[in-house]
């Protein structure tokens, strides 16, 4: 049987497992194990990247094939009005709200993150007239970083400052500063940010706080209404299964919908798109997040996505999630790796970053690519990272426990060393 286990937060996680029968175990007493049936994996495949791509849901193909031949080809520019095509955006956003702790009306699916980005920033600064400054941390992912100089550039006067750490917030918030972006898990290293501690230190100096979700929506329940998050965005492809290049989605709190202005002004965030009026005055409520017309076939695929995860207790997939990290890394650690993800489970998101201990740190690369032709799928991020994503929705914690398994092999073996191994590609 497995050990005992630790109550965390209101949910238990099954600590120290230490066999692949206690795995075994684990999966059959699993409140989510029904959900991997949702999925078309490939057979034999350990799947550790759903963090970058999501699985394919296997009711999104036929939801997809239907929009496609009976939606667009019989029912043509009618389904505008007749299938949800034009309400799309904010029926997927209502929807995905319950996963980001936020009350409907405030999140709409549009545009990709990077775009929503611009917005946000920029929405912010204008929000903050005489402040100047958007603070980042330098660590983010790097579309981040991009976006944050273009809209620096694009406003003018503005000053993108870059924090090595969260940690140097509080010397960092001067009253110049308007905005503080963070990611809410890093990408990279699998951190967790404390979003109501620092949401509040953000907002005790003035600022305005703008999140990141792309690595935590849908790896762990989110609480944006209640932390007081002024905006936030993330994308549709990674925990949330939306399918490859999905639409991304953008928050603003109910409280600033009245007055902002996102500097995107496209007619689809028109009040009156149809009216086909020559200046523009904004939709009231979310939809003035929107600029153009939305992907209908992409926001499908993240629709049927959204139908398994409205059966998904977030509670149970957070604990799930734990567990199966706490597993491969107690497994990695043994097997001769380093942990760089942090240990303490209210400081990280779902996915493992490892480094080899000794050796060029450049390995990793290579060691993924061996492990990838075992058929466990991860990732490698430069310099040193190798990282694995953990989606409780369709991983066991066999899958977890065999992982390890041939990693430890892989580690022994080092098959890797092979130059077919070493030679990078251009996506890691
Ligand atoms: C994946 C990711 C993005 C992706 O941006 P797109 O514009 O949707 O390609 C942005 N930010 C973070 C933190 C990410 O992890």
């Amino acid at each position: 049987m497995p050990s005992r286990p630790t109550l965390f937060r209101g949910t238990l996680i099954p600590m120290t497992v230490l066999s692949r029968a206690e795995c075994a175990a684990l999966d059959a007493a699993d409140p989510l194990a029904d959900l991997r049936a949702e999925f078309a994996l490939p057979d034999g495949v350990i799947y550790l990247d759903g963090n970058s791509l999501g699985a394919l849901p296997r009711r999104t193909s036929e939801r997809v094939r239907d929009t496609i031949e009976r939606q667009w080809g019989e029912r043509l520019i009618r389904s505008w009005n007749e299938a949800g095509w034009w309400d799309l955006p904010t029926t997927l956003g209502d929807r995905l709200a319950r996963l980001l702790g936020a009350a409907p009306g405030q999140v709409a699916v549009c545009d990709s993150t990077s775009v929503n980005l611009f917005k946000v920033l920029t929405a912010a600064l204008r929000m903050r007239p005489g402040r100047t400054a958007v603070v980042a941390e330098s660590g983010s992912f790097p579309t981040d970083l991009y976006i944050a100089e273009g809209v620096a550039g694009a406003v003018g006067g503005v000053d993108r400052r870059l924090v090595s750490d969260a940690s140097e917030l509080p010397g960092a918030l001067g009253d110049d500063v308007a905005v503080v972006l963070l990611n809410h898990v890093d990408y990279r290293t699998g951190r967790l940010h404390d979003m109501a501690a620092v949401t509040r230190l953000i907002h005790d100096h003035g600022a305005l706080a703008v999140w990141d979700l792309c690595h935590s929506a849908g790896a762990l329940p989110i609480e944006l209404d209640a932390c007081g998050v002024d905006f936030a965005v993330g994308c549709g492809y990674k925990y949330l299964n939306g399918g490859p290049g999905a639409p991304a989605f953008v928050y603003a709190a109910a409280r600033h919908l009245g007055a902002v202005e996102q500097p995107l002004s496209g007619w689809w965030g028109h009040a009156e798109p149809f009216a086909f009026e020559t200046g523009y005055a904004p939709a009231p409520g979310i939809r003035r997040f929107l600029t153009g017309s939305q992907p209908i076939i992409g926001g499908t695929a993240l629709a049927a996505s959204l139908d398994v995860w409205d059966r998904v207790d977030m509670t149970a997939l957070r604990a799930k999630s734990l567990a199966l990290t706490d597993l491969f890394m107690r497994r990695a650690e043994q097997a001769g790796l380093d942990t760089v993800t942090p240990r303490e489970p209210e400081r990280r998101g779902s996915q493992v970053a490892l480094r080899v201990r000794t050796g060029d740190p450049g390995d990793g690369y290579a060691i993924v690519q061996a492990l990838i032709d075992r058929d466990v799928i991860g990732d490698f991020r430069a310099p040193d990272i190798m990282r694995f994503g953990f989606t409780p929705l369709y991983l066991r914690y066999v899958d977890v426990w065999d992982a390890a398994d041939a990693l430890t092999d892989v580690l022994t073996t080092e098959p890797w060393k092979d130059d077919r191994y070493t030679t990078r590609n251009p996506i890691t």
